[in-house]
């Protein structure tokens, strides 16, 4: 195993979300000199993913920090239900799988970056630019990529550029890789309600013919995702506010005693769901991971855990050549074709509940009168709702912590 030294290429990595910190921290506990930038003074961005699934936690186990992560505020998921046409339907169960925590822990997302940065602090080589916004890459002489451009003008030279700063990745275009658009047909209203007492357990959301409620639990309240049709949001708020959460009781009618509290459209924020992919994610001198790479669509709550296991494939193979002063260049290539299949794979499940459920939901008009057969099988049969959960809870080829010098750091790195 190669070791720690002072000549240690540097890494920057653009985009301090679950990616890019869980990148930056993996390379910096191996010795690794890496500096993470974020535009955002801090972590708090509300409104994105909040589920660490089965496959997250299991490398948290790795690295022996799961019992720490999961003393911070949070609540277990170990089955998911939906309440169909009235009908609760439990649909997936991570219950019997074979993971340290087999279940989603549901905490939102600063309370990870947060605990990702400390980690990350307490090994010697990690620096975190908080406020620090890249605008671009910057080349040397002969087209390498060699550095990163900030709005401040500074240019910050890099042996290797990791981009991980999000679905509108500003250093993927400066790098010109090529973007496939796979499309979305839905888009999301978010905004938050206090928990009516009569809510919650294992129900994570609820439907009826064209319309789609989910709530993300955060144990005091729920942060509320809304399911509209691409481009039907001004139609929507053009119908105003009471129609609005007339739709929300209707769905789900427990929330009359809180839905008082949405009292302005400025508490509903739409975000635009995107479903993409670069069809290369490298050139020489730059890799791009996570979202940059690949944004996935909210189904299955996976992003978060597609983008860790980015991170984690890419420290695997990148570790040594870096702690060794070796041009990463021809490794590069080597973590999109280790992540290729996981994500084609898994935008492939998407896209087809994409179109083959949320969209024949969000057009249809006559109401559901039972729950869908895989529905009403999967909630007959606990062992085939193991399926769903072990494709939502695991992912598709999972991805292990396999490198020596991140499992066994050495010196100020290694906490034992
Ligand atoms: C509506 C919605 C709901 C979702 N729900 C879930 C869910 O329930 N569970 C789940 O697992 N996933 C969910 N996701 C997906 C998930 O949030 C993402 O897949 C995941 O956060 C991707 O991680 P990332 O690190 O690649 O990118 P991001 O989380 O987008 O992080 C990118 C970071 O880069 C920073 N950045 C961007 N540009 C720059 C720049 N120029 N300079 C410096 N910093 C920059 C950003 O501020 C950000 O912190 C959801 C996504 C959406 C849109």
């Amino acid at each position: 195993m190669a070791q720690a030294t002072n000549n240690c290429p540097d890494v920057t990595i653009v985009g301090g979300g679950p990616a890019g910190m869980m990148a930056g921290v993996l390379l910096a506990r191996a010795g690794v000199p890496v500096t993470v930038l974020e535009k955002h003074a801090d972590f708090l961005r509300d409104f994105r993913g909040d589920t660490v699934h089965p496959s997250t936690l299991q490398l948290f186990h790795q690295l022996g920090w799961l019992e720490e992560l999961l003393e911070l505020p949070h609540s277990q998921v170990d089955e998911i239900g939906l309440k169909i046409a009235g009908r609760d339907c439990k649909i997936a169960s991570f219950r019997k799988l074979p993971v340290a925590a087999p279940f989603i822990a549901m905490m939102p997302q600063w309370d990870l970056l947060d605990f990702l940065a400390r980690k990350g602090r307490e090994c010697a080589g990690f620096t975190l630019r908080m406020s620090t916004q890249a605008t671009g890459v910057d080349t040397d002489a002969q087209g390498r990529i060699a550095g990163v451009r900030l709005a401040s003008g500074e240019v910050l030279p890099s042996r290797l550029v990791i981009a991980a700063d999000g679905r509108r990745s500003v250093l993927r275009d400066a790098a010109e890789l090529p973007l496939e658009v796979l499309g979305a047909p839905m888009d999301v209203f978010w905004f938050r309600l206090s928990k009516p007492a009569a809510l919650g357990g294992e129900t994570f959301g609820t439907m009826q013919a064209g319309k789609f409620l989910i709530f993300i639990d955060r144990r005091d309240y729920f942060q509320c995702a809304y399911i509209l049709r691409k481009g039907d949001a001004a139609a929507v708020r053009e119908r105003g506010l009471d129609a609005f959460r007339e739709i929300l009781c209707g769905l789900a009618p427990e929330l009359r005693e809180v839905i008082h509290e949405l009292a302005d459209w400025d508490q509903v924020k739409l975000l635009d769901v995107a479903l993409d992919r670069l069809t290369c994610w490298h050139k020489p001198g730059l890799l791009a991971i996570g979202d940059a790479a690949h944004a996935m669509s909210p189904i299955g709550g996976v992003g978060i855990n597609v983008a860790v296991q980015d991170a984690v494939a890419a420290a695997n193979i990148l570790v040594d050549a870096l702690l060794a002063g070796a041009d990463p260049d021809p490794l590069l290539g080597k973590v999109q074709q280790s992540r290729w299949r996981a994500v084609t794979r898994m935008q492939a499940f998407q896209r087809f509940a994409q179109d083959r459920v949320v969209e024949p939901l969000l057009n249809r008009t006559e109401p559901i009168k039972k729950p869908f057969w895989p529905v009403r099988l999967a909630n007959r049969f606990p062992v085939l709702r193991r399926i769903p959960g072990r494709v939502i809870g695991l992912g598709l080829d999972r991805v292990e912590i396999e490198a020596e010098a991140i499992l066994h750091p050495r010196g100020r790195n290694n906490p034992a």
